[in-house]
């Protein structure tokens, strides 16, 4: 009778345990979290309430003897690295350890968990690039502890033995399982990221690339806002090649899209369309105040000196053309954009300029930040 009790415990356990893995390995890899401290406060309070139920939960060894999985979560933050988390799961452990009753037994096991987390912490970092040693080594470091734990508080005898033998067993089958799991779990984490990285971001500068901008810009008609498309082309780009060569011309290009996104805010929409282009989106800003943006843009390029490989820092300009409008297809606004751009380029380059769609007049911004209507 024990023995089929003590397969059904094992296995809601390890189902809980799984369950609250995923979970939890889910929390960890979401992007969605805009504070990251918040992020970190949920993580170690979801694992702290994950090792909790698997405390009271336990599994019943025989009819005097429970034992229990409140440390594999503890080893899956290890795992990942995450400190913080790791501290305040680490707290709630070991704290309710205490709802069982303020006695000795509790202090040992009390000791025992922040034993378990402190080591952790140090072989995480000893065996940072070897996932699966680290995973196994945080198991056993952890049964280590609980093993000096249950010999304190029971001493050395049959009944400790035998609670031992079950712990390591079980602890050891569960959590090499929920290693792999994890261990999966991040593989597969990282080639998604790796994957959405390659298929929306251009190689050369990490910028967005063309399909991001197409997506992103898709419906832009349908928005009730005003919106502000750039097109920025390096001017004399070819001579920059033709000069210092095609690997000192990437390298310009990695330094202007750098510029680009210190200069631009988050949630503007950078991309390299192609060769030596760039197109941004700005939401909601008027005219007069998205050229102070192009211009301050402009002018940072400007005065930029850009290393080369070989030969002394060279400076280079470029130009901007600017489509202000509201509710039309980003088809269009981006052949206004690129018209204004083909103006600036004719105007002498190094200059800004801005058609407004809205009263359907051009706005030429030129060197200087002042701006005049033409
Ligand atoms: P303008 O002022 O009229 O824009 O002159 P430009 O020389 O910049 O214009 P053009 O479009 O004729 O030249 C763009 C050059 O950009 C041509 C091409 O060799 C270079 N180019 C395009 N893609 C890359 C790239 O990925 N790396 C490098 N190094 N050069 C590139
Ligand atoms: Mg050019
Ligand atoms: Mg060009």
């Amino acid at each position: 009778m024990w023995k089929i009790i003590f397969i059904v415990e094992l296995l809601v356990n390890a189902c809980i345990a799984f369950t609250g893995f995923y979970i939890i390995s889910k929390i960890i890899h979401s992007t969605r979290f805009s504070s990251y401290a918040v992020k970190s406060l949920i993580i170690g309070l979801a694992t702290g309430l994950l090792g909790v139920v698997l405390m009271f939960k336990g599994i019943q060894v025989n009819d005097s003897l429970r034992m229990d999985l409140r440390h594999l979560p503890l080893v899956l933050l290890a795992f990942y690295g995450n400190r913080f988390p790791l501290v305040v799961a680490t707290l709630i452990i070991a704290g309710s350890r205490f709802l069982f009753g303020v006695t000795p037994q509790a202090f040992i096991a009390f000791v025992s968990i922040i034993a378990i987390s402190t080591g952790m912490i140090w072989i995480h970092r000893q065996l940072l690039n070897r996932p699966f040693r680290q995973n196994l080594a945080l198991n056993v470091w952890a049964l280590l502890m609980i093993t000096f734990a249950v010999l304190i508080n029971l001493g050395f005898n049959d009944a400790s033995l035998r609670l031992l033998l079950a712990t390591w067993t079980i602890g050891l089958a569960v959590g090499v399982l929920s290693s792999m799991l994890t261990l999966d779990f991040q593989t597969l984490n990282r080639q998604v990221e790796l994957y959405k990285q390659s298929s929306e971001r251009d190689h050369l500068t990490g910028l967005y690339n063309r399909r991001v901008w197409d997506t992103r810009t898709a419906g832009l008609e349908q928005e009730g806002r005003i919106y502000n498309v750039l097109a920025l082309d390096i001017d004399h780009f070819k001579h920059v090649n033709d000069t210092y060569g095609h690997g000192n011309g990437d390298f310009v290009l990695q330094q202007f899209a750098n510029i680009l996104m210190e200069e631009t805010r988050p949630h503007d929409i950078t991309v390299r369309i192609g060769g030596e282009e760039f197109m941004i989106l700005i939401y909601d800003l008027t005219p007069s105040k998205i050229i102070k943006v192009a211009n301050r843009i402009r002018e940072r390029i400007a005065h930029e000196r850009f290393q080369l490989d070989g030969f002394p820092d060279i400076t280079v300009t470029a130009s901007i053309g600017i489509a202000h409008g509201k509710q039309i297809h980003i088809q269009h606004m981006n052949g206004l954009a690129d018209e204004a751009l083909y103006t600036a380029k004719q105007q002498g380059r190094n200059r800004t300029i801005l058609f407004n769609q809205l009263d359907q007049q051009s706005i030429a911004a030129s060197h200087s930040s002042t701006e005049t209507r033409i």
